[in-house]
């Protein structure tokens, strides 16, 4: 089976599952240049779980993996209790910045080649970053990179005319902020080039942008400026602490699924490292709450814990709160943010499916890895998240 799906692939997979088991519900919201955000239920308990992909839109492997969970639930391959939870899943927090992302894909990896054909397209995309992140040190280190080159006529024209106003916007900017040749690959920002983690007033990046330094992307991605709107991390568009829409319909989706229901935690899915990232240790500074209850604390603690062990993953309590993502951490009580994959070079080595002679446990068969054992952390730990909620109220 082919692993990659571009967004045009994804939704048509996502029209495919049984209406009756998965819900298409009203778009948590519309980014700027007016693409739906799409939330999808499962079940109708009062329990409800939020389980989001593709905040980074270059971790393409977090929209798959939540996407396949789906088609899983909608197969009845995997059960969970209807009458107990409701799963809300948002398979694309980011999806200007998915269409972006996988465009580029199919400007080189095209979707009618064979799976062996797609694997060495992975691997060599991997072995091509991992020699950047060797070069790295070398001088002022800002060359196109060798992964870039790669996909060095993916450009703004490879975008579908469907999204004309995208389209026009990114031609502009790859002019204006004259970014990378090739970095389309690496988009991990929405369509304008804001981040959407780092889009919030608290963003470490911010007194830094304002103060007109320079500030490289690391490793392999050491050509890419953080202060100016790209392919990542740029913090706010025109003004610091300006909330992209992406961000505003996720926050209310949460408030509202709080204050509505029993919103037992969330999960917030990013790539790569094989990390379950919590919130643990309050003691840190953290810029939202002056204090946060224990029984909280016990409560990410466990769930976190469990995650780990089931998948094997390590854990993370150690927490930069300068991140959307740890804002609603904060706010939402077990909330786990966990980074899939136990290679980098995001958006192709995490579907690598390979058992090459000689190579270390981490990287065979990453991709089935991931999508077993998350699939069964989620279940082993909707349970115990309920226990917890019951034990907190
Ligand atoms: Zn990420």
């Amino acid at each position: 089976m082919k692993k990659i799906l571009d967004y045009e692939e994804m939704q048509d997979l996502l029209s495919s599952l049984d209406k009756d088991i998965i819900v298409k519900e009203d778009p948590i919201g519309f980014t700027n240049f007016g693409m739906p955000i799409d939330h999808y239920s499962y079940g109708h308990g009062d329990y409800h779980l939020i389980i989001t992909g593709g905040t980074h839109s270059s971790e393409l492997i977090t929209n798959i993996f939540v996407i396949r969970f789906m088609e899983k639930l909608s197969n009845k391959e995997i059960f969970i209790d209807p009458n107990v939870y409701t799963i809300d899943f948002i398979p694309f927090v980011n999806p200007e910045g998915t269409v972006i992302v996988t465009s580029a894909i199919r400007s080189l990896i095209k979707r009618n080649i064979s799976c062996d054909a797609e694997q060495t397209y992975l691997l060599t995309f991997y072995r091509n970053s991992r020699i950047e992140g060797i070069y790295y040190d070398k001088d002022e280190n800002h060359d196109i990179k060798l992964e870039q080159w790669m996909f060095r006529y993916a450009t703004p024209e490879c975008i579908d005319d469907k999204y004309l106003e995208l389209k026009n916007y990114l031609r502009g900017l790859f002019k204006e902020n004259d970014l990378p040749r090739g970095c389309m690959i690496n988009w991990s920002s929405n369509g304008r080039g804001v981040d959407l983690n780092s889009n919030l007033k608290e963003s470490s990046f911010i007194e830094r942008v304002k103060s007109g330094e320079k500030i490289y992307a690391h490793n392999h991605l050491s050509n890419i400026r953080r202060d100016k709107l790209g392919p990542l991390g740029c913090p706010y568009y025109d003004r610091p602490g300006e909330v992209e829409r992406e961000n505003k319909a996720l926050l209310e989706f949460y408030e509202k699924i709080n204050k509505e229901h029993k919103l037992i935690g969330s999960m917030i899915y990013h790539s790569c490292g094989d990390i379950v990232t919590y919130l643990d240790d309050m003691s840190l500074k953290n810029p939202f709450v002056d204090n946060y209850s224990e029984d909280n604390t016990m409560a990410n603690r466990k769930i976190a814990l469990k995650y780990a062990d089931v998948t094997g993953y390590k854990l993370d309590p150690k927490e930069i709160y300068t991140t959307v993502d740890s804002y609603i951490k904060t706010f939402y009580p077990v909330t786990l943010l966990i980074e899939l994959g136990s290679v980098t070079a995001t958006p192709l080595s995490q579907f690598m499916d390979l058992d090459i002679p000689g190579s270390g446990e981490g990287f065979k068969h990453v991709y089935p890895k991931i999508i077993e054992s998350n699939t069964k952390a989620i279940l082993d730990v909707l349970p115990l998240m309920v226990l917890n909620y019951d034990e907190r109220s």
